[in-house]
């Protein structure tokens, strides 16, 4: 093995970065020649490739975003899409692919595996959805990141005795409604994972002011729905006024928090050493705090469940 290529795709991560410079460093480091693959698999079907030394990863472990860029392509979803990035990268001389990004990027990189090539995968989406390991990259700065925000609306609702309902973000799934609703001490959690019912939310309102307590806070992942439609549900069926924060896109950037800054080194350069090994079509991963490698396919076959003590603490603590 000669040339190591990296890639960014789907969404972009805090941590990214990070990331892109350990499988430079360590590819540098075990006398390998990095080259960087802008805008994902768009970039790589157009044969966009950046050397990439030492020091053009330097200063970057600690920027949001991704300094190769990240794309969602459509052509890469077709035969000739697989078959043209095969191309070019056989072409370049690269002999092992990097792909930094969310299962649907694992979908793409399996693709490119069953045509030969040895690619890995490196978990990044701030959702962490990803079965194969505790944690994708991005996914402690995101929660971090609404946490802030939910500790300073928790400031006014509990100043004007009101009741605050916060959407974050995770379309398909409630990990980070989940970390934010524990951290902030929540009083109900809706999440895409389980069925939403009205009637216990109220339940769980009324005990609350039953109980003496003037405030609360709901916490709504955005795939389970709207805050506005559940402001509104509140509104019309039992009178409650609820304020509505959206918290959107400011979770998915910022410097990455000192664990995914290790997350991704980690990852980073237990990538490269697999790739060196001859691990190819795994992706990399931790599992209790080390590192792991599972196959890629395990990252969209498998669903990643939210963990059952955790939502029990929510219900537990928040009485
Ligand atoms: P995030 O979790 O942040 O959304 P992701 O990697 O899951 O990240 P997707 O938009 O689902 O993001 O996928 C990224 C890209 O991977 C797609 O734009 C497409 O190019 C490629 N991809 C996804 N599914 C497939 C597939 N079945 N075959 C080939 N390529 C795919």
């Amino acid at each position: 093995m000669k040339r190591v290529a990296v890639l960014t795709s789907g969404g972009d991560a805090p941590g990214m970065n990070a990331a892109i410079r350990a499988v430079v460093r360590t590819s540098i480091y075990r006398r390998l020649e990095a080259v960087g693959v802008m805008k994902g698999f768009e970039g790589l079907i157009d044969g966009e490739f950046v050397p990439l030394t030492r020091s053009s990863v330097g200063g970057i472990i600690h920027r949001g975003g991704t300094i190769l860029k990240t794309a969602r392509s459509e052509r890469f979803k077709t035969e000739e899409g697989v078959n043209r990035a095969f191309f070019q990268l056989k072409n370049a001389g690269i002999d092992g692919l990097a792909i930094i990004g969310g299962d649907g990027s694992f979908r793409g990189a399996q693709k490119l595996y069953e045509k030969g090539f040895p690619v890995i995968g490196i978990p990044g989406t701030i959702d962490n959805d990803v079965a194969g390991t505790d944690e994708t990259i991005g996914f402690d700065t995101a929660v971090n990141t609404a946490l802030e925000a939910v500790k300073k609306l928790r400031d006014t609702a509990s100043s004007h005795d009101r009741l605050f309902i916060v959407e974050v973000m995770g379309r398909e799934a409630g990990f980070i409604a989940l970390e934010v609703a524990v951290a902030s001490g929540a009083e109900y959690l809706v999440v895409p994972e389980l069925p939403f019912s009205l009637g216990k939310l109220c339940d769980k309102l009324h005990d609350t002011r039953e109980r003496g307590k003037t405030h609360s806070l709901i916490i709504v992942a955005e795939g389970a729905m709207s805050a506005s439609a559940l402001r509104a549900q509140l509104q019309d069926t039992a009178g409650y006024d609820a304020r509505v924060t959206v918290l959107g896109y400011i979770q998915r950037g910022g410097s990455p928090t000192s664990f995914d800054a290790v997350l991704a080194s980690r990852m980073g350069a237990f990538a490269v050493e697999s790739l060196i090994e001859g691990k190819h079509g795994v992706m990399v991963g931790t599992m209790a705090h080390q590192m792991a490698l599972t196959p890629l396919a395990e990252s969209w076959q498998t669903k990643k469940r939210l963990s059952p003590e955790k939502l029990e603490l929510v219900e537990k603590l928040s009485i």
